[in-house]
């Protein structure tokens, strides 16, 4: 292949244009997948024009989940959505922020770097803009970049520069796709061309010609219609993508291959690759459409659950658990605090499974904490993570170890029985960006345990953003009425697992599992969850243990 050697490393530049919204992360990802099932090495990155160093500590409610990396960077949601398709791991080095650029150029200059210089947006903030892209070039023949937010908007404008400037410097080694949106019109029944005719204009006053236009639309676009958006906006017939609505996010890389933007895109480049192997990907796709074995409700009760985005890795590894288990997984999101009031954690009833994910602060914890009891009362499958696993504790501490008023340190300060505290490590910690437990840390799961089973394994290693953890002061009390810690760190001090040996399936974990899962390789935690509540569906009954637990 001649695109070895990190001289050869080529790199397409993602931009977005009309509205935010449009799907650029998995346009992005779906390319990586064409391009890495051709042999080449891919990773994929994401400049995010926000002043945060970085999403750690903005709410999900306002930009969604933050994912975590192995390295146990915070980073934008995209970079799941990277891993999940192109199946490699990735690094901080693969998200930036403006704030964290502006970081590192204010750094450099009180140590003196630019002495006598004035420090300017060009070419300082540029200069360090192509450097953390040119970074990721050794060991990949391709990087994809991806510029957050919409052509127009003030706060992109230094990332188009760079991306710009680096294009030029790179030659025919780079190349341009902006996504568009084609609306539209019932009134007229027209698909209207203009929004894409005016975001490629405003994308080329900043000096920048797409190469590749990816069009996002309700309807097929015709080739007149595709011949008239090329004509206007200099770009090749070919290289302009229609990107109608499909019903998983998995089939975009097969509608961008049915399309051969994969041979455009690797012709332009000059590289000579054999055609992309995309069996297995079409297989799963095909599962996730005509599932075999009927559909699973599963139940997220949660704090975030207006915005589908702020559990965007959960509902992933949801729908890959369905994979592994040739069913459709349905999935309700519920928010939690409704289960303080209006609504009654019965309504679980309906459901084949709960999940209750991670989160932070004290709104909706009592409808979790409901939530749970009424799964573990009634033998109702249940994945906890993270708050999960702690709200569960809480709960078996209440309920069944007759520790009234058990609570996290979290959430009440005065609680006699903090069955969830504080990480020691963590008691001096003022400050709150990056400064949880995060990433990648090892777990040994004790023999016999379910979780064994499940992972077919006893050492793990699992992706982890918290800063409580289950008083190893309470550990004896819960065990002795039935909790097994069926987890901790290497050393025995944090509990990573929880598990109710006398229920059906009852497991939480303080980590996040979602992170690691692929459509291609779904999470075990999350195949065995989806299994338990897909049983649970067949045996029509579930046993009413009221005496379980005590
Ligand atoms: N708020 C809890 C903690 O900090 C849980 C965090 C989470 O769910 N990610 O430990």
């Amino acid at each position: 292949m001649s695109a070895r050697g990190p001289h050869r490393t080529r790199y397409i530049f993602v931009t977005g244009g009309v509205v935010s919204s449009l799907g650029k992360g998995i346009a992005a990802a779906s390319l990586g997948v064409l391009l890495r099932e051709r042999g080449l090495r891919v990773t994929l990155q994401k400049l995010d024009p926000y002043i945060n160093v970085d999403p750690g500590t903005l709410s999900p409610l306002q930009h969604g989940e933050v994912f975590v990396t192995e390295d146990g960077a915070e980073t934008d949601l995209d970079l799941g959505h990277y891993e999940r398709f192109i199946g490699t791991t990735l690094s901080q080095d693969n998200n930036t922020t403006t704030g964290r650029i502006y970081r590192n150029v204010i750094e450099r200059e009180r140590r003196g770097d630019y002495l006598g210089r004035t420090v300017q947006v060009v070419p300082h903030i540029t200069d360090e803009i192509k450097r953390s892209v040119r970074v990721l070039s050794e060991g990949h023949d391709v990087v994809i970049c991806e510029v957050g937010g919409t052509v127009g908007d003030i706060e992109s404008l230094p990332f188009l520069e760079a991306i710009r400037q680096f294009g030029r410097e790179a030659g025919d080694r780079a190349m341009h796709v902006h996504l568009t949106l084609v609306p539209h019109i019932r009134a007229v029944g027209e698909l209207k061309t203009k929004p894409t005719q005016h975001s490629v204009r405003e994308l080329m006053r900043t000096g920048i010609q797409p190469t590749v236009l990816i069009c996002r639309t309700e309807h097929p676009l015709d080739d007149q219609t595709r011949a008239k958006i090329a004509g206007f906006t200099n770009v090749d017939l070919e290289g302009v993508i229609v990107a109608v609505d499909v019903d998983t996010i998995y089939e975009v890389p097969l509608q961008f291959r049915r399309q051969r933007l994969d041979d455009y895109v690797l012709r332009r480049f000059g590289i000579d690759a054999p055609p992309p192997r995309l069996e297995s990907w079409t297989r799963m796709v095909d599962r996730i459409k005509a599932p075999m074995r009927g559909t699973v409700r599963i139940a997220v009760v949660g704090k975030y659950t207006e915005l589908v985005d702020a559990y965007k890795s959960v509902e992933q590894a949801l729908i890959h658990g369905g994979i592994a288990n040739d069913v459709e997984v349905e999935i309700d999101w519920i928010a939690s605090q409704e289960l303080e009031g209006s609504r009654d954690p019965s309504l679980l009833e309906d459901y084949d499974g709960l999940l209750v994910p991670g989160g932070f602060g004290g709104r909706g914890i009592e409808g979790m904490i409901a939530a749970i009891q009424w799964a573990r009362e009634n033998h109702l499958p249940f994945l906890g993570i993270c708050l999960g696993l702690q709200c569960a504790v809480i709960e078996f501490a209440r309920h069944v170890a007759g520790l009234d008023g058990a609570h996290s340190f979290e959430f009440d300060k005065q609680s006699p029985h903090p069955v969830i505290c504080l990480m020691d490590d963590q008691r001096r910690v003022t400050t709150k960006g990056g400064t949880m437990r995060l990433g990648a840390w090892d777990a040994r799961i004790a023999d016999g345990s379910l979780a064994a089973s499940v992972y077919g394994a006893t050492e793990i290693s699992e992706r982890h953003r918290h800063r409580y953890e289950v008083n190893n002061d309470c550990r004896a009390r819960l065990r002795a009425h039935g909790l097994a810690f069926s987890a901790t760190s290497p050393d025995g001090k944090l509990v990573e697992m929880i598990e109710l040996p006398s229920h059906t399936w009852f497991v939480a974990g303080q980590f996040h599992p979602e992170l690691k899962s692929r459509p291609t390789a779904p999470h075990p935690l999350f195949a065995s969850f989806v299994e338990a509540a897909a049983a649970g569906l067949s045996a029509n009954a579930r046993p009413k243990a009221a005496a379980l637990g005590g």
